[in-house]
């Protein structure tokens, strides 16, 4: 005598076919062969697959309300209700695929505790380079010497065996992610997880690379070419995408990030974008004006110096700075003028000199007379 398929799910007949879906899933978990061993576990797991296969099909429910057993047996015998601890009642028919999940999670993966093992993600490196200043103003590219975790040859990165590749992971079918329904209360709470089998990968190394003992990196040195933008300063960090270590099994590389110290320039200094340079002028220059040559980064500019300049008198050079390392622009370029003095004036140049700007003359003694001059000159009184 058969039982009624709503009794062996345990609902009613007006149930909805979500409440038939969760039924079942409950049950099955519950009665499966691999996990109960009460003798009558394959059998009730049978009836209760039987069971689904025709209340989760409307046409056959239809039936089977209609004509009892009688009207579904035929059917059932063509869908093949699932054999004793086999899964024929699960697939296309059900067309319920989160319920192969929660079985294939329970039996093979998830509560033996095996360690979760897919790609990851390499390390970042980061690492200081000391470069000159000429070489953060024009650019560089300079070829840097890491020693680092590479991607393994022999397996490509993969971390399988050459010849061999990962398999579809049998916790979560290759899905990464493993379902599991808990009974409340309230109801039943359907959780997604990553799987821990594969780590979310959704495959499995069954031969693991000799040659990288299955992390698909190996530990070598390498030269790596990196292109220094012009502009760049101490407070910018250069990423180098992809230039970190290699993934573990086949996971993305880390990056590479640089920071610079710059080598200080004999005449320039930096500020941001802008530079500044100390130019000494003659004093002829700064009294009468004119044109000078300035240096550059990129060589001699000319610069118009008006009559009566000051010494310490600070000129612009537009765009003649460091380049924005991000392309905004150039700083500028500040040229502070140091008047020169002459340090040795012969008699006849310091006569000249009283004579030309008697008004300059403040009233104290010249400070190039020698100490017995200066008495002579006291003495008579002049
Ligand atoms: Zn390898
Ligand atoms: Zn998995």
């Amino acid at each position: 005598m058969k039982r009624d398929y709503y009794e062996v799910l345990g609902v009613s007949r007006d149930a909805s076919p979500e409440e038939i879906k969760k039924a079942y899933r409950r049950l099955a978990r519950q009665y499966h062969p691999d996990v109960n061993k009460a003798p009558d576990a394959e059998e009730q797991f049978k009836s209760i697959n039987e069971a689904y296969e025709v209340l989760s099909d409307p046409e056959k429910r239809a039936a089977y309300d209609r004509f009892g057993h009688a009207g579904v047996s035929g059917a059932q015998a063509a869908g093949g209700a699932g054999g004793p601890g086999g899964f024929g009642g699960f697939d296309a028919g059900a067309g319920d695929f989160g319920v192969f999940d929660d079985l294939i999670d329970m039996f093979f993966g998830g509560g033996r505790g095996r360690r979760a093992d897919g790609p990851r993600p390499g390390r970042d490196l980061r690492l200081t380079l000391t470069i000159d200043f000429e070489d953060a103003y024009f650019g560089k590219t300079v070829d840097l010497d890491l020693e680092k975790d590479d991607v393994c040859d022999a397996c490509g990165g993969t971390g399988a065996r050459a010849g061999t590749a990962p398999k579809a992971c049998p916790t979560c079918g290759g899905r990464g992610t493993v379902e599991s329904v808990q009974r409340t209360p309230f109801g039943q709470i359907v959780t997604r997880r990553t799987c821990s089998t594969c780590g979310g990968s959704g495959r499995v190394i069954a031969e693991p690379c000799p040659a990288c003992r299955g992390t698909g990196r190996v530990r070598r040195k390498k030269t790596v070419k990196v292109r220094i933008p012009p502009g760049i300063d101490e407070q910018t960090e250069l990423r180098v995408a992809g230039e970190g270590e290699a993934g573990h099994r086949g996971g993305p590389p880390g990056d590479l990030y640089l920071t610079f110290r710059i080598r200080p320039h004999p005449r320039f200094e930096r500020r941001g974008n802008d530079l500044y340079l100390e130019q000494p002028i003659s004093f002829l220059r700064a009294a009468l004006g004119g044109e000078i040559d300035v240096p550059t980064m990129d060589g001699k500019a000319r610069l118009t110096i008006p009559p009566g300049t000051q010494s310490h008198t600070v000129f612009s050079l537009r765009g003649k700075g460091f380049p924005d390392v991000r392309g905004r622009g150039r700083g500028d370029l500040l040229v502070r003028v140091i008047v020169r003095v002459p340090s040795k004036l012969t008699e006849r140049q310091k006569k000249l000199l009283r004579e030309a700007f008697p008004d300059e003359d403040d009233g104290g003694a010249d400070a190039s007379e020698g100490f017995f001059d200066k008495m002579k000159r006291a003495f008579r009184g002049d």
